[in-house]
């Protein structure tokens, strides 16, 4: 018997793309249907995060006319991490796996078939990675570039060039329910999840109709929740560049003392400097441990599973 599959989408404001995303879907589940790889009880979810257009009633139009098709309704507008983990979560309980894509299908459907095949080869997750960003503009490929590489460099770990196109087992998905954060930064969470993982390679496509969902304001303030949440090594900086500028301000002592031996300094500067100095980084330095204390209390209000257990062996 194969296994159910759940494609989750999160949709926010969607109404133009809507209909060519259900269309494409549809024919991509009838294929792999056909061909044997998923059971006829898999689905397409949608979760409608607050729409302001017409998104929902055209989800349920889809429900309506095709039981491929099931939705999931939030409250209100909650952001693309929050309504992604919302339909998972859903579809956890029917699903024996997941895939996440987005509304706008900008991310191949074709990858869909080798991440079935590598879970069905026993992996819990497989990453969907762009292997370039050709037809991405300068700047667009730029900014999420350099997103990256500042993210690993302040300790927040991703997976270069993954977004939200995932596979996610039943399996892993219990994992990721056992994280209680409330800042959410899914693409940093789901390497903290283990099992064993893949990655599938795909070129990125262009938004087919609508515009874009995340403008640079809230890229920026994404990569910050991203970093903020994820760990606290800014605050480690911190104290570095403290520590750093107090050794600078202990060298300069020892510089003036020396030139005011050989009697060749002017009166009152060199004293004023180092204090400048020397306090400067002491307080930078103090702040830092504080801030390493904040930053421990953080991690623990977060309250993170300390570890998930794979298999269990049964002894009788
Ligand atoms: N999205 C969402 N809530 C939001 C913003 C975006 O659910 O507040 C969804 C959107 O409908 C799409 C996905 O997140 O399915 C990615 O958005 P978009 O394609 O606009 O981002 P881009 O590809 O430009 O980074
Ligand atoms: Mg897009």
């Amino acid at each position: 018997m194969p296994d159910i599959l759940y494609i989750v989408v999160p949709c926010y404001n969607e109404q133009e793309v809507l209909p060519e995303t259900a269309k494409r879907l549809k024919a991509k589940m009838e294929q792999l249907l056909k061909s044997g790889s998923i059971s006829p009880k898999s689905r397409v979810m949608l979760v409608n995060d607050g729409s302001k257009d017409k998104t929902w009633e055209m989800i349920k139009e889809l429900h309506q006319a095709d039981r491929l098709f099931t939705g999931v309704n939030l409250s209100r507008n909650r952001g693309h991490q929050n309504a992604l983990l919302a339909g998972l979560m859903t579809a956890k309980d029917k699903a024996d796996v997941t895939i996440s894509m987005d509304a706008d299908l900008q991310d191949d459907i074709n990858a869909v078939d080798k991440m079935l095949e590598e879970y069905y080869g026993g992996c819990d997750i497989v990453y969907g990675i762009r292997s370039s960003r050709k037809r991405d503009s300068f700047f667009k490929r730029a900014t999420a570039e350099s997103f990256y590489r500042i993210m690993n460099f302040l300790g927040a770990e991703t997976v270069f060039n993954h977004a939200d196109y995932r596979l996610m087992s039943k399996k892993a998905l219990e994992g990721l329910s056992e994280f209680g954060e409330v800042n959410l930064f899914l693409r940093g969470i789901v390497p903290m999840i283990g099992y064993k993982t893949s990655s599938v390679y795909y070129e990125r496509g262009e938004r087919f109709a609508g515009k874009s969902k995340y403008p640079l304001r809230k890229m920026l303030s994404f990569a910050l929740e991203g970093i903020t949440s994820l760990s606290a090594k800014p605050i480690r900086y911190i104290t570095l560049i403290g520590a750093l500028i107090f050794l600078i301000s202990i060298i300069m002592v020892i510089y003036f003392i020396s030139r005011w031996v050989i009697g060749a300094t002017v009166a009152g500067w060199a004293s004023i400097v180092c204090s400048i100095w020397g306090i400067g980084g002491l307080i930078m330095l103090s702040l830092g441990i504080i801030g390493e204390y904040i930053g421990k209390i953080y991690l623990e209000t977060k309250a993170r599973p300390k570890f998930i257990i794979e298999t269990v062996l049964k002894d009788d």
